[in-house]
């Protein structure tokens, strides 16, 4: 019906449904470059962003209805996937269930581990033990007790032993006797990488066979937590990562290389110093974080808006002056085929809605319209009330096509210029100004 006709055309006319390759990769560059920006490295977001191209084209972003917002979701879509689809828990199916912590100094592991075991506490139910393992600073210990009386869990230390698999073993036991289902080992880290760290952490994990092996990793430290997780996935072959101080202005593109290099769960976030500052890792969050969603949904819609603009400002002029010819008719076309989905012309022509719906489309059929425009003389195209009997046998054989074949593009396109003239004359101002959105 009309309304359905008018829709369509207004559709185009408010300019929607036009985004061009051009913009497309312009926009990838830009979300490649904010990745870039969030400390992902350069391959991963290359990658990424040919990934989304591909599934952009394949989707036919282009002739999508809204494409700024399709675009916007595809690339979230994506960064979700990427850092690793839903949340994933932590394994307490154990008795006690050992989580151990590794990490370098600095990354937050006494801090996270006070956390877990508060979290696990009021959330899960559960009873923790927290266990002192950094062995080398007596003020890690006295940290850890520090952590353990605010939050109401039980700390297990033994200043007396120098022995880190030592005291994790006595810990597990101690658990086992006194009802604590959880163990938390806190363990020493270094400023850096190196074998006797690794020495170590590999040793307490193989000795107690843990559940759990966390990796916490401080989210700031950018390019470097990509190389740290992967020297610990090597000795330990962990089972999460913990991503932590993500409440400064860290965008968190970390986890996207972490999780690119290593393929492990990120499980929980740290938000800050204090003990209720943890989150479950939800990707899609993080993905919102990394592209800074406000910028890029602005940034697509910008590009969007400019283009789209000006070629309904320039549409708008030839209806109102009467000038939408075959020129105009072979441009959308063109524009239409170029982006590969032919149905989709239908919904691009404006006034084109019923009338040509019925016709089967499909390549062919693409082919002779633009031959019979092809043949037609610039004057024709612009005035089409010239073609008589003559013009058209003439058009059907330049064309290779039948005079029945023009004829019956002439009447779909007078179809569309009285559709489009009616929207002109018969609804006035009240019909431009819905024209304009
Ligand atoms: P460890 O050496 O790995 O045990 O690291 P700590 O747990 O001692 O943390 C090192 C520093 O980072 C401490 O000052 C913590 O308060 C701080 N910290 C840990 N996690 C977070 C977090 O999520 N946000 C912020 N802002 N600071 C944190
Ligand atoms: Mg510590």
């Amino acid at each position: 019906n009309l309304s359905d006709k008018l829709d369509k055309a207004l559709h185009v006319l408010k300019g929607h449904g036009q985004i061009t390759e051009v913009n497309v990769a312009e926009t990838l560059k830009e979300v490649r470059r904010a990745l870039v920006d969030a400390d992902v490295n350069f391959k991963t977001a290359k990658n990424f962003t040919n990934e989304v191209k591909e599934k952009a084209l394949g989707q036919n972003v282009l002739t999508a209805l809204k494409p700024g917002e399709l675009m916007v979701k595809l690339v979230k879509d994506e960064l979700t996937e990427l850092m690793g689809g839903d949340a994933e828990g932590i394994n307490l199916s154990g008795n006690p269930s050992v989580i151990l912590m590794s990490g370098l100094q600095g990354s937050g592991k006494t801090t996270f581990s006070g956390k877990l075991a508060n979290y696990l506490k009021t959330k899960k139910t559960k009873n923790p033990l927290l266990v002192a393992c950094d062995v080398y600073r007596p003020a890690a210990i006295d940290q850890l007790h520090v952590v353990g009386d605010q939050i109401g869990v039980e700390v297990f230390s033994d200043r007396e032993e120098k022995n880190p698999v030592a005291i994790s073993q006595k810990a597990i036991a101690y658990a086992k006797e006194n009802g604590h289902n959880v163990v938390i080992i806190d363990t020493a880290g270094r400023l850096a990488v190196d074998e006797a760290m690794m020495n170590e952490i590999s040793d307490i994990h193989k000795a107690i066979e843990p559940q759990e092996t966390l990796f916490v990793v401080d989210s700031m430290t950018g390019q470097d937590a990509v190389n740290t997780a992967k020297a610990f996935n090597d000795t330990l072959n962990f089972d999460g990562v913990i991503l932590t101080k993500l409440d400064g202005d860290t965008r968190g593109g970390a986890a996207i290389s972490i999780k690119s290099v290593v393929n492990k769960p990120i499980k929980f976030i740290g938000t800050g110093e204090k003990m209720e500052a943890i989150d479950v890792f939800y990707p899609s969050r993080m993905a919102d974080r990394i592209l800074g969603m406000g910028d890029v949904v602005s940034l697509v819609e910008r590009a969007q808006e400019q283009y789209d603009e000006e070629e309904a400002r320039k549409l708008q002029k030839k209806i109102a002056k009467n000038q939408f010819g075959f020129d105009d008719f072979l441009n959308q076309i063109q524009q239409v085929k170029k982006m590969g989905n032919m149905k989709d012309l239908i919904g691009m022509i404006p006034g084109a809605g019923k009338a040509m719906k019925d016709i089967d489309i499909d390549d062919d059929a693409f082919k002779h319209i633009e031959a019979i425009i092809h043949s037609m003389t610039p004057e024709e195209r612009s005035t089409p009330s010239l073609i008589n009997a003559s013009r058209k046998r003439r058009i059907g054989k330049g064309s290779g096509t039948s005079v029945t074949q023009v004829n019956q593009l002439l009447k779909q396109f007078d179809q569309m210029s009285k559709m489009m003239k009616m929207m002109q004359g018969g609804g006035g101002k009240k019909m431009m100004q819905m024209m304009r959105g």
